[in-house]
């Protein structure tokens, strides 16, 4: 139970507008996407950083369990506030601050949408790699706290390897920053990598500088459909062992693509023992090539129907 001076003091912070209690409120903050439940005293709502850090030195004196959260779709239990106290939420936080083509970077608070990044930067011709599946709610600051990878992690690496920089608050309410916006950061502890997947334990993201690549100039998509799912897993090896890295690869069995079909009524192949999807990405003559060899290895390694995108 949150002490009402402690209440009183986190509310002169945010003001009562951005200081959930009610039941409800707080029922809708209590779980993400994993199966535990747990009520925060109070939701607090900050616009920024120094009004985090306000936030976390009223905890520091006070003794306030603080759990941060992005949008509350991580699959541990992380986001919920198992000891009481009050969850910070940064959904409001959620500004892309800069956007950087020359250099190829961007600067972005931490709930900003993944998916909203993604299709901004692409705008601008340049591309943000780290896709989970939940990047049309999860936000960048919640992707960087759990290291998010997603389908392209082959190819691209993970968040930790687009994070340039972190400005963070510290459970004492101090602001720090870490990194630079240069790729050439090279002395020191690497306290960027080490905040990367800290999972809120460390301090809470407030600010995050993003390496951008280039947007790939050329994609084709193919989908390759087998009786035989030993067949199907042959050919990863080949396309792998030939050297082509292909941006997705996703394999799927009868049983997901029946699950898939019942969720999303597709047209997929009900009888097929399984179905590979590939994406090659890249220059426009190497895309064609690549997306050549892929289909040809599938037809060889007994794929009975082999499609590419146009
Ligand atoms: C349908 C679905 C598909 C998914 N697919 C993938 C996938 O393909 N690959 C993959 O790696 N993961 C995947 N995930 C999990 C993924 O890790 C999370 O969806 C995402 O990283 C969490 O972002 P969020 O904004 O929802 O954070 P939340 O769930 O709100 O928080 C996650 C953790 O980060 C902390 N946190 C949040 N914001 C901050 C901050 N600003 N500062 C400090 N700590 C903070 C929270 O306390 C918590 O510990 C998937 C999840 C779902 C539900």
């Amino acid at each position: 139970m949150l002490n009402p001076e402690a209440l009183q003091e986190f509310i002169s912070v945010v003001g009562p507008q951005r200081c959930k209690t009610s039941p409800e409120d707080l029922l809708t903050y209590s779980y993400d996407a994993y199966v535990h439940e747990a009520l925060p005293d109070a939701v607090l709502f900050p616009l920024s950083t120094a009004e985090v850090s306000a936030i976390l030195k009223i905890a520091s004196a006070r003794g306030v369990f603080v759990t941060p959260r992005g949008a509350g779709s991580g699959l541990g239990a992380g986001a919920l506030a198992k000891r009481g106290g009050v969850v910070v939420s940064f959904s409001m936080m959620n500004r892309i601050l800069e956007v950087n083509p020359a250099n190829r970077y961007a600067v972005v608070e931490p709930g900003v949408v993944i998916a909203e990044f993604q299709r901004a930067v692409e705008k601008m011709n340049l591309f943000y790699p780290p896709d989970p599946g939940s990047a049309n709610v999860a936000t960048m600051g919640g992707a960087v706290v759990m290291n998010a990878g997603g389908m392209r992690g082959v190819k691209y690496g993970v968040t930790r390897d687009y994070i340039l920089g972190l400005e963070i608050v510290l459970p004492s309410g101090e602001v720090m920053r870490t990194g630079a916006v240069t790729a050439k950061d090279v002395t020191g502890y690497d306290l960027t990598r080490l905040l990367c997947g800290s999972e809120g334990t460390l301090a809470l993201v407030t600010q995050i500088i993003v390496r951008l690549l280039p947007k790939p100039r050329a994609r084709r998509t193919l989908q390759a459909i087998y009786d035989d799912l030993d067949d199907a897993g042959h050919t990863v090896a080949k396309i792998i062992e030939a050297g082509i890295v292909p941006a997705t690869l996703e394999l799927m069995d009868r049983t997901i693509l029946k699950a898939l079909e019942d969720f999303a009524r597709l047209g997929l192949p009900l009888d097929a023992g399984a179905l590979l999807l590939i994406d090659v990405d890249g220059d426009p003559q190497a895309v064609e090539m690549q997306a050549s060899a892929v289909a040809e290895f599938c037809r060889r390694q007994g794929a009975r129907d082999v499609r590419v995108s146009r």
